[in-house]
C-alpha cells in the first residue's frame, strides 16, 4: 500500500505507484482466464464480501457537485444542498468540493448564480471550475485553443473575485479530456479532479428518479474496495479518501442529499469497506489539498 502524506508526496512517491499500477494491468490481462472456471463454479453477489477477507483501510468522502449553480426557483437544488450537507443525521457540516459554471446564463452568469456562489464559499466549500464560458457547459476539447484558454482565464478570475483565490482544482464537461486540454489546465496552475464513484445524475429527464441507485452505489463502493485492496488508491493521513460526484443541478439529488449520505455510509459498510470516524471531509482547506493530490496522481477506482 502506497502512504502518501499531504506535505510528502513526491515524485518519486508517484512513479511508484504508477509502476504498481503497470503491474497490476499486467496481472490482470490474466483475469479474464481465471474468471471463466470461478463462473463455473458458481456466482457470487460481488457486492457482498466474504467477511473473513482483511479488511482495507479506512475511508473517506469526499464529495463533489458538478454544473451548478442552480437557478431554479422556488426549490433550488443548490441551497437545498447546501443545507443538507450542514444538517442531516448523518455528519453536520460536511464541506464539498463545487465545479461550477462562473459565466453560463444558466448557472453562475447571473446575479442569482453569483449570489449562490457566494454562499458555497461563505459556508467554506471549495469552489472548482467546470467551464468559465458564457457559451456554458462545452466540451474543452471542441473549443478551439484561444477560446480554451479564455474560458480557463475567465473563470478563474471568476472565482477569484468570490473566494479571494484562485481555483486550484477544474473537472472538464463531459469528463472529456485530452493532451491539449490538460496541457491547457496545467498552464493555468489547474489540476483535472476525475473520480472513483459517480451517482450517475447527471442526465436530467423529466423523470429523474434512480429507482436502483442504492444498488448502483453498492457495485460502485465494490469497485473501491478492490483498487484498494490492489493498491491504486492512495492513503492520505491515514484513510484513503474516495471522490464521490453529484450534479447539484438535478433537484431529485437536492431532495434526496441526506438519503444519499445514508447509502454511501450504509452501503461502505455492506461492502467491507471501513468508515474513518468523520466518514466525510469537512474542512475546505484539508479538501482542497487532498483532492490535488489525487488530481495528481491521476488514478481512479473506477474500473473503466
Ligand atoms: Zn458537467
Amino acid at each position: 500500500m502506497v502512504e502518501a502524506s499531504l506535505r510528502n508526496y513526491d515524485q518519486s512517491a508517484r512513479a511508484a505507484l504508477r509502476m504498481k499500477l503497470f503491474a497490476l494491468l499486467g496481472r490482470l490481462t490474466a483475469l479474464p482466464v481465471l474468471c471463466v472456471p470461478l463462473a463455473l463454479m458458481g456466482c457470487q453477489n460481488p457486492g457482498v464480501r466474504d467477511a473473513t477477507a482483511t479488511p482495507p483501510h479506512s475511508v473517506r468522502f469526499l464529495l463533489t457537485f458538478d454544473d451548478g449553480p442552480s437557478l431554479r426557483k422556488p426549490f433550488n437544488p443548490t441551497i437545498a444542498i447546501l443545507e443538507q450537507l450542514a444538517h442531516n443525521d448523518v455528519q453536520p457540516q460536511i464541506k464539498a468540493v463545487f465545479f461550477v459554471q462562473t459565466r453560463s446564463a444558466s448557472a453562475g452568469g447571473t446575479p442569482l448564480g453569483q449570489e449562490i456562489l457566494r454562499s458555497i464559499h461563505d459556508e467554506g466549500h471549495v469552489i472548482a471550475l467546470h467551464s468559465g464560458s458564457a457559451r456554458g457547459h462545452k466540451n474543452h476539447r471542441f473549443l478551439s485553443p484561444v477560446e480554451l484558454d479564455q474560458s480557463l482565464s475567465d473563470g478563474t478570475a471568476d472565482i477569484r473575485a468570490i473566494s479571494g483565490y484562485d481555483p486550484s482544482l477544474v473537472r472538464p464537461p463531459y469528463w472529456s479530456f485530452d493532451v491539449h486540454t490538460q496541457a491547457a489546465y496545467r498552464a493555468h496552475g489547474l489540476d483535472m479532479l476525475l473520480t472513483d464513484v459517480s451517482a450517475r445524475d447527471g442526465k436530467i429527464w423529466g423523470w429523474h428518479i434512480s429507482l436502483r441507485r442504492r444498488i448502483h452505489f453498492r457495485a460502485k463502493l465494490a469497485e473501491v474496495r478492490r483498487g484498494i485492496e490492489e493498491d491504486r488508491l492512495p492513503i492520505v493521513q491515514g484513510v484513503v479518501p474516495i471522490v464521490i460526484t453529484f450534479h447539484d443541478t438535478n433537484d431529485f439529488t437536492a431532495r434526496h442529499m441526506q438519503e444519499y449520505l445514508q447509502i454511501l455510509v450504509e452501503e461502505s459498510r455492506r461492502v467491507g469497506l471501513p468508515l474513518a470516524a468523520k466518514p466525510f471531509y469537512d474542512d475546505g482547506d484539508t479538501i482542497e489539498r487532498v483532492a490535488s493530490l489525487r488530481a495528481g496522481i491521476g488514478v481512479y477506482a473506477a474500473e473503466r
